[in-house]
């Protein structure tokens, strides 16, 4: 079967980059190259913005209503070729088919009901007194640049485009060139759904020439980026210098807090275990530092191991696999480097550690046992660093206190989940975790109106609900006088 060659989004149409050149794009579960995706530099970027800016009068001057309208068709369309999709981000990421039917593309169609929903229903703001009447009007900025990786493709790559769009702004996007296809069929259904060209671009390629070229094109008036900690930090930088809006959702290290009187229900275990393991360990929000309290360890670590045991690592098309394959191969070779690694700061082993190789048609993939360690220290590099693995380290604890100390102990601020009866424990300890979400007895339960962001290494801003309509607008006061 020949390679698919992927597309440019530019000015309604769908374009080959100025280079003439192209990027391998690899299925994680065969380890083979299946598609070729364009590798764009600054030139196809300046055409982007060049269109998108042209396109921002109009778009903007739409009624909310009507951008909402499109955002519905175009969600429609994704939830037409809902199996279509989720096999193919399957494909493209590594990822359990049944997860990219489950969660990753019904997100997508979520995140855009969602926000032509909100704009819809957002009201404004106005304040009045004896002298004056003050209104804020909140205008879009203009065109706007989107960055996405490659762990939740599409489900993330729409989650920054749909409020761009929904709040009258213009676009430029780029996907992971990692995991490009989905971000390429949008691009194809954008055309279909009669998007006004322009509106949005997408634009492939590599981050130090595509995602560059955005970040600093003086054009682009607000970023914003999901990604590594170590990306973020160059974009805040070069972000600064022009005085640009940016959003950063970063990395994280995030703690599973579990305590004494937790209900340790088979369904709550369960979801432990998902928030480690989901997604091959490869979500923002896994929790890959468990931390237990000391008095219920052992009990737990045997009950908890059972259920790690019982994963099944296998071919992403098959509905039977709990877990996929990573999605590269350098990004395999870091995992096991990081596993090794745990091993020589003292880590046991408790299960997992090795590549897996599945029979048949996966059998060069990029799959990785789910493992889990204990007995390393807390300030070791495993306890502190991102691992964006299937690897989850053990920690006993002793007291609240302890537990929060703990918790708190790295670079990083994003999620972290407590399991505990005690409901007034859980709002102590939910204030003095530093983490910008905080799941009690649950994980990875979204409303999309909440605002969803980290603290510290993690983020800077948050998305979701009015935070991140108030970040694709500018607020102007207008003061009438009485
Ligand atoms: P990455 O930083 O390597 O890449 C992210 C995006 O930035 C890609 O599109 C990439 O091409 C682009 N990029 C790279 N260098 C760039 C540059 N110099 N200028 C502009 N753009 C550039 O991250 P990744 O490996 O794709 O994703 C994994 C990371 O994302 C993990 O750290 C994970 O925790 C994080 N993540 C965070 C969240 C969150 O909501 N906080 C969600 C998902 C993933």
């Amino acid at each position: 079967m020949g390679l698919t060659t992927l597309a440019n989004l530019i000015d309604g149409k769908l374009t080959a980059p100025t280079s003439g050149a192209y990027l391998d794009v690899y299925e994680p579960a065969t380890g083979k190259v299946y598609a070729r995706c364009p590798d764009s530099d600054a030139r196809d970027v300046a055409v982007a913005v060049k269109t998108a800016e042209h396109a921002a009068p109009a778009w903007a001057a739409l009624p909310a209503s009507e951008r909402a309208r499109h955002l519905h068709r175009l969600a429609d369309a994704i939830e037409t070729r809902l199996d279509e999709l989720a096999r193919e981000e399957s494909r493209d990421n590594g990822k359990p088919i049944t997860l990219a039917r489950k969660v990753d593309i019904p997100r997508a169609v979520a995140n855009l009901r969602f926000f032509a929903e909100a704009i819809t229903q957002w009201p404004g703001e106005s304040h009045v007194d004896a002298r004056a009447i003050n209104f804020t009007l909140r205008q879009p900025l203009g065109v706007v640049g989107c960055i996405s990786p490659w762990n939740l493709p599409l489900y993330l790559f729409t989650w920054k485009i749909a409020p761009a769009l929904a709040t009258g702004n213009t676009v430029v996007a780029k996907p992971s060139e990692i995991t490009p296809f989905t971000a390429f069929r949008l691009a194809e259904l954008a055309v279909d759904c009669g998007l006004p060209p322009g509106v949005l671009n997408i634009v492939h390629g590599l981050g130090p020439k595509v995602g560059q070229a955005i970040v600093e094109h003086p054009k682009i008036k607000a970023l914003s980026f999901t990604g590594s900690t170590r990306t973020g930090a160059f974009i805040a930088e070069a972000a600064a210098r022009q005085f640009k809006k940016v959003s950063l959702e970063m990395g994280g290290k995030n703690p599973a807090i579990v305590f004494a009187d937790a209900d340790l229900s088979d369904a709550n275990l369960d979801t432990i275990v998902r928030s480690g393991f989901s997604n091959q360990g490869e979500i923002c929000l896994c929790g890959s530092r468990l931390l237990i309290e000391r008095s219920i360890y052992a009990d737990f670590k045997r009950r908890y191991l059972d259920k790690v045991r019982a994963l099944r690592v296998g071919d992403p098309e098959d509905t039977a696999s709990d877990l996929g394959a990573l999605v590269s191969q350098p990004h395999f070779e870091k995992v096991m480097g990081c596993i090794e690694r745990a091993g020589a700061e003292g880590g046991k082993l408790l299960c997992g550690g090795n590549a897996v190789k599945p029979d048949g048609r996966c059998a060069d993939g990029w799959f990785i046992a789910p493992t889990v360690l204990e007995g390393l220290p807390q300030d070791c590099a495993t306890n502190r660093e991102e691992i964006f693995g299937p690897v989850v380290t053990l920690i006993p604890f002793d007291s609240e206190d302890d537990a929060v100390a703990i918790a708190n102990g790295t670079d990083y601020g994003l999620a972290a989940s407590l399991w505990t009866r005690d409901l007034a424990r859980a709002q102590r300890v939910a204030e003095r975790i530093e983490f910008g979400i905080v799941w009690v007895n649950c994980w990875m339960l979204r409303d999309l109106r909440t605002p969803f962001g980290g603290v510290k290494h993690s983020g800077m801003g948050r998305e979701g609900g009015v935070d991140a309509l108030r970040f694709f607008t500018e607020p102007k006061n207008v003061c009438m006088a009485r």
